[in-house]
């Protein structure tokens, strides 16, 4: 496959289907929640309460929702409800979590939850596997497996959830225990976009978990049609997975930028539209002895020139899979200060979790 066929496979809805094809209601938003529960000849208003109790962690089926026999018996004939539970734990020294979760087809997938200053970040995956190739990470290395429904990515919400609350952390109410969702674990979110916006009216969504758009970061490598589509139908945050600014270097780092250039990519980036004191992430792997440069600086500060935005330098964790290595320290605070000095909000951001291969570009669904 070439990689504008590589990208179509991976855009294609083909999820695994709930068993028996009759719908998972945990892939449902709350509008196509109250279709189902009219055709089954039940009042709209049963579709908020039912829909607010399915996003309660740690129910299970339906007899949990507390709702009336009748109805669990009806629901019971005519849907299904999936949910989500780590097969494997791993906690890292600096106290990052890595989950690891078997779907019910076998296929595997990871998310990361990074406790920082009494907050809490969940990374979470959109897809089993990448097919965006991407050179220095694990998970693009080992392949395209298939896109996660709705019902599996909002599931490692819950599962993470359900996990912190059984391991004695306590908020004032359950959608408080997570801060912040990053769209940045396995897969890239902006191929898998139907399902991807789906999960994010699910968690958006008073009357169920209730993230704000504050909250929510999706990242892509730069599928610039779906950036557009994304600024169009849903308000979120964008990061970019940019490490480099140069084209033949992009191109051979990501190949993504063979069919979205720079040019296109921050174009997209330009027009974003973005609410307020908002900017976009770019994050930028440092490689030593390829965009580690005071040169490679420069044209990035250049490049990125009246978009608001935020850079995040990650000092390449060191997969010895890849080949590639971390640059010095010196060199990349050299690299920052530079961009500090033409203007650029620019942190160091150290990889968490490496020894649990819980870093950024190391989820390799291996457990
Ligand atoms: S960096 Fe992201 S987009 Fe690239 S291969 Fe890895 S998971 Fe896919």
């Amino acid at each position: 496959m070439d990689r504008e066929q590589k990208e179509q496979a991976a855009d294609r809805p083909d999820t695994a289907s709930p068993q028996g094809g009759q719908p998972d209601l945990r892939d449902l938003t709350l509008d196509r929640l109250a279709e189902f529960v009219m055709a089954l000849g039940l009042p709209v208003k049963r579709a908020k309460q039912i829909f607010a109790r399915l996003h309660r962690r740690g129910i299970l089926d339906f007899s949990q929702l507390g709702i009336s026999r009748e109805v669990t018996a009806l629901l019971d004939e005519h849907a299904v409800m999936s949910s989500l539970a780590p097969a494997k734990v791993e906690r890292s020294a600096d106290t990052t979590e890595k989950f690891v979760f078997r779907l019910a087809d076998g296929a595997m997938i990871e998310s990361v939850l990074i406790p920082e200053d009494g907050r809490h970040t969940l990374c979470i995956s959109s897809q089993a596997g990448c097919a965006m190739g991407c050179a220095f990470c694990l998970t693009g290395g080992q392949g395209f497996t298939r896109n996660l429904r709705p019902a599996e990515i909002v599931g490692q919400v819950l599962a993470v959830m359900t996990h912190m609350v059984a391991n004695g952390i306590v908020r004032a109410t359950p959608r408080e225990l997570l801060n912040n969702l990053v769209f940045m674990g396995m897969g890239e979110p902006l191929a898998n976009y139907d399902n991807l916006l789906t999960a994010l009216k699910i968690l958006m969504d008073d009357h169920g978990l209730g993230f704000s758009e504050r909250r929510i970061t999706v990242s892509t490598c730069g599928l610039v049609p779906r950036m557009d589509d994304l600024g169009r139908d849903i308000r979120v945050n964008l990061a970019v997975s940019l490490h480099s600014a140069d084209d033949a270097v992009r191109s051979s780092l990501m190949p993504v930028n063979r069919t979205h250039g720079l040019e296109a990519l921050l174009a997209a980036c330009r027009r974003y539209p973005l609410g307020k004191k908002k900017v976009i992430l770019f994050e930028y792997i440092m490689l030593k002895g390829i965009n580690d440069s005071l040169a490679d600086a420069r044209l990035l500060a250049e490049k990125l020139q009246g978009i608001p935005s935020r850079i995040n330098l990650l000092p390449y964790n060191g997969s010895e899979d890849t080949g590639f290595a971390c640059p010095e320290e010196a060199q990349t605070l050299a690299f920052q200060k530079m961009l500090r000095e033409a203007g650029f909000n620019t942190f160091i951001r150290q990889s968490r979790g490496a020894d649990i291969s819980a870093a950024c570009g190391q989820l390799a669904g291996k457990g």
